[in-house]
């Protein structure tokens, strides 16, 4: 690694519900990584924050980049929930259980790096453009479909977050005002529509009430064993309980990307999560929904629709860039 004595070294950290993954990154490569389970609820968040930083301190020594060159060594911080990046500070995630953790001062206190905090879907969207779907350009949104649905917006290639903390939630703009309840607590938010978990609802019940679909088969009768691959698979061999539940989803999901495109008019619109993994099959039937429901789109202007490039590295490689 002697050739790299000089460059700025960084690394990006992403935590989630299950596990922290660090990389040490360097462009669009992550060169090194460690993985720690999050294990949030039985200890500290000061415990956990010296966890990653001891792992990020044995990641620098395992490639030869400890102490002397740990003043260019750059560190970001992606973390799901609301954040506060000016104060380093985790305000609220519901992943995690945390409230109010300095996590910024608290990992400086274990390793003298400079330290940037970010949401975890900004995180990505950032990733996403600088290295992924989105290279080249400077506009993009993401949109994750997975547990939830996360929104990152980038501007000029950086994150927009707005001026008070907790902005761009995209996934709680509501699609229907009496719709089903969000966890946020308002009603026919698109996260309770356009989620990984709300399209493997909406597709147990739908099997569970017609017998003979495929999605019964594909599972064997055990409905726990439902994905999302079955659904689609099924859909693909004409199965009419499958077919309602992808169009039911894809409706949805093109009103608010549409509703995300009036509002933005990015370059490019990048879906990631779980459900992103269909790909085309999804991104060539929302581009022509999208289309339709766009402002003035038969004056052209209709952004495309993509899936992430860089899948669940998105969130490394993007903090470990936060810093310039
Ligand atoms: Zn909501």
């Amino acid at each position: 690694m002697g050739k790299d004595r000089g460059l700025k070294m960084r690394i990006g950290i992403d935590i989630g519900g299950m596990t922290i993954k660090i990389g040490l990154v360097e462009g669009a490569d992550i060169i090194a990584r460690k993985v720690i389970e999050t294990n949030s609820k039985s200890q500290t968040p000061e415990a956990l924050i010296k966890n990653m930083a001891v792992a990020t301190a044995e990641l620098l020594q395992e490639n030869n980049l400890a102490e002397d060159s740990s003043a260019k060594i750059t560190v970001g911080i992606a973390c799901p929930g609301t954040v506060d990046p000016a104060k380093g500070i985790v305000l609220y995630s519901n992943n995690i259980a945390w409230e109010d953790v300095p996590i910024v001062a608290l990992f400086k206190k274990q390793m003298p790096a400079a330290v940037a905090l970010a949401n975890d879907a900004d995180a990505a969207a950032l990733g996403e453009v600088l290295y992924g779907a989105a290279a080249g350009k400077n506009n993009a949104i993401l949109l994750t479909l997975g547990t939830g649905v996360g929104g990152g917006v980038i501007m000029n290639k950086k994150i927009f977050s707005g001026y008070m903390r907790g902005g761009c939630e995209l996934g709680h703009t509501v699609i229907d005002r009496n719709g089903k309840l969000c966890t946020c607590g308002r009603r026919g938010c698109l996260e309770v529509y356009a989620s990984a978990t709300a399209l493997m609802q909406a597709a147990r019940k739908a099997a569970a009430e017609q017998a003979s679909s495929l999605m019964n088969v594909f599972c064997r009768n055990d409905l726990s064993k439902l994905n999302g691959k079955i659904v689609f698979d099924a859909q693909k061999q004409g199965d009419m309980a499958a077919a309602r539940v992808i169009d039911e989803y894809e409706e949805n999901l093109s009103i608010g990307i549409a509703n995300i495109v009036n509002i933005f008019r990015p370059e490019v619109v990048i879906l990631g999560g779980g459900v992103s993994a269909q790909k085309e099959v999804l991104t060539e039937e929302l581009q022509k929904r999208v289309a339709g429901m766009c402002f003035g789109a038969e004056h052209g202007d209709v952004p495309a629709i993509v899936t992430s490039q860089l899948g669940n590295d998105a969130g490394i490689i993007g903090a470990a860039h936060l810093i310039d």
